[in-house]
């Protein structure tokens, strides 16, 4: 079975004995995917095994991250990605466009995994001081074949990442290709977008879609952000796309030949990376055995027990009201000492078992390291917030679960109506103690009304917030008989 890896990529490139070609190998969405997950679905060894099976076979091997390597696995997160970023110095990555996630940590935390990368991260649209504050794009040469690849990554990171990503300015994607892709004709045969826009029409800014059909003169968009995997490249114009949907269940391989007509695909393959299908490399193998180790003991440590299970189903907490989102909403209006609380329900990333709570569990549960956040709202902002959350489609990170609070959302008006406060209906001259995180109290999600008002981060993580809460918990009965907090009217 495991010789099958090879005979496919001889298969795959097969025809590149004498035109000027290239073989583009691409990833996006990693996050923190770097062990194999589902007993036999990725892992970076294995990814790595095939990496070098292909630059095997020939020399003119590029290999692409198109962003969001951190976020999602809590031994990767532990370690601020240094698994994930030493594997890919070993696969001897090109270059790297900076996803949104890139932004979930401090600035240092980003420039420390900067430094050890032996890989640029590029971007050309995200400027600091009026200048571009990452390097924008890189040019390899196969022979006489010159290949540019330049960096995108999402205007709405501006929204997304509301807490690291203040420091810097988003310039409109199509307006900095437009201006960068003639210089870069200039400079190479090929021009490769690597982007993190996604394909799905974001809220603010630009899809690679939309880039494709705005901006003339790129070649191939390698993309990343809405973990598409594209069966076949999408041809818009006379741009391809390209994506390999998420934490590298595939490798996706796009072969291209220049001839004087033009570039033509030779072969597009989406090599699914499987243990079961070729044995791992070792020296990768090596760091990632140590990073787990390393983090091991301490995550499973069992924190607390649950005598019931928590749904935080990314399906239903998106849509509903559910006993994990009550639950978390209730620790943080505790925590806070404060009259409501109010969590984006994005924030929330799986559910919690009944029986024993590992360190491990909750982190998966959440994992952006969000804080208690304390905030002063003036009863006419509580309800312009949940006149916000009216407007908030269902499967958005931004549907709030709540605490102290009662309302219904009318979707016809897309107004909250019957708003109770503790059962007392909301009074609009009198100024109230909201608990959230300080995601959402920095008007992450589109809680912008929040911006600025006055209030302090308790500096009490949100999962150890959590856990202490469900230890303390005698009474399940407010999670076990679900009350709706939230009536959605249509
Ligand atoms: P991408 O599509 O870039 O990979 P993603 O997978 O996180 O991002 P979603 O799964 O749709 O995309 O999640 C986005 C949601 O995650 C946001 O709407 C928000 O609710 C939540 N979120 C993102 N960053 C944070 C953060 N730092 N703190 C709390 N919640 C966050
Ligand atoms: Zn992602």
């Amino acid at each position: 079975m495991k010789k099958l890896l090879l005979v496919l990529i001889v298969c795959v490139f097969a025809l590149t004995t004498f035109a000027s070609y290239v073989d583009i190998l691409f990833v996006n969405d990693t996050h923190g995917h770097a062990w194999t997950f589902d007993s036999n679905i990725g892992g970076f060894n294995i990814l790595s095994t095939v990496v070098s099976a292909a630059r095997m076979m020939d020399d003119n091997v590029l290999f692409l991250h198109a962003g969001d390597l951190n976020t999602g696995v809590p031994e990767s997160d532990l370690n601020d990605a240094a698994p994930d970023i030493l594997s890919f110095n070993m696969m001897k990555l090109d270059a790297m466009t900076l996803g949104n996630h890139e932004f979930d940590n401090p600035e240092s935390v980003l420039e420390t995994q900067m430094e050890l990368a032996y890989f640029p991260f590029i971007s050309a649209n995200i400027y600091k001081d009026g200048k571009p504050a990452f390097q924008e794009y890189i040019i390899k040469e196969f022979g006489d074949l010159k290949v540019a690849i330049f960096g995108l990554t999402a205007e709405e990171t501006q929204i997304l990442e509301k807490l690291y990503a203040g420091e810097y300015e988003w310039k409109n994607a199509v307006d900095v290709a437009k201006k960068l892709v003639p210089e870069l004709k200039e400079k190479a045969d090929i021009v490769i977008a690597l982007t993190h826009l996604g394909s799905i029409k974001p809220v603010i800014g630009t899809s690679s879609v939309m880039l494709a059909e705005e901006v003339e003169g790129i070649d191939v968009i390698v993309d990343g952000h809405s973990h598409t995997l594209m069966e076949e490249p999408m041809k818009v114009n006379d741009t391809l796309i390209v994506s390999a949907g998420e934490w590298a269940k595939y490798l996706g391989m796009l072969q291209l030949e220049t001839t004087e007509e033009g570039i033509n695909v030779l072969s597009y393959e989406l090599f699914p990376i499987r243990s079961d299908l070729t044995n791992g490399d070792y020296d990768v193998e090596v760091i990632l055995d140590y990073f787990e180790k390393l983090g091991g003991e301490k995550l499973d440590q069992v924190l607390a027990n649950s005598k019931i299970y928590l749904d935080g189903e990314r399906a239903d907490v998106r849509s509903k009201d559910t006993n994990l989102g009550f639950l978390i909403a209730d620790a943080l209006k505790k925590i806070c000492e404060a009259d409501i609380a109010l969590t984006n329900s994005g924030g929330i990333r799986a559910s919690i078992n009944a029986g024993d709570i590992t360190y491990k569990d909750i982190l998966t549960v959440l994992p952006f390291g969000n804080t208690a956040y304390t905030i002063e709202v003036p009863g006419s902002v509580v309800k312009d917030m949940l006149d916000f959350t009216a407007t908030v489609a269902d499967g958005k990170g931004a549907r709030p679960q709540v605490s102290g609070i009662t309302y219904t959302i009318n979707r016809a008006t897309q107004k909250a109506e019957n708003i109770l406060i503790n059962g007392e209906p909301l009074d609009m001259n009198k100024t109230y103690k909201l608990g959230t995180n300080n995601y959402i109290a920095s008007g992450g999600d589109g809680y912008s009304m929040l911006e600025g008002l006055p209030g302090y981060d308790t500096g009490f993580v949100l999962a150890q917030v959590v856990v202490n809460y469900i230890k303390d918990l005698e009474d399940y009965s407010p999670y076990t008989d679900i009350n709706n907090r939230i009536t959605v009217i249509e």
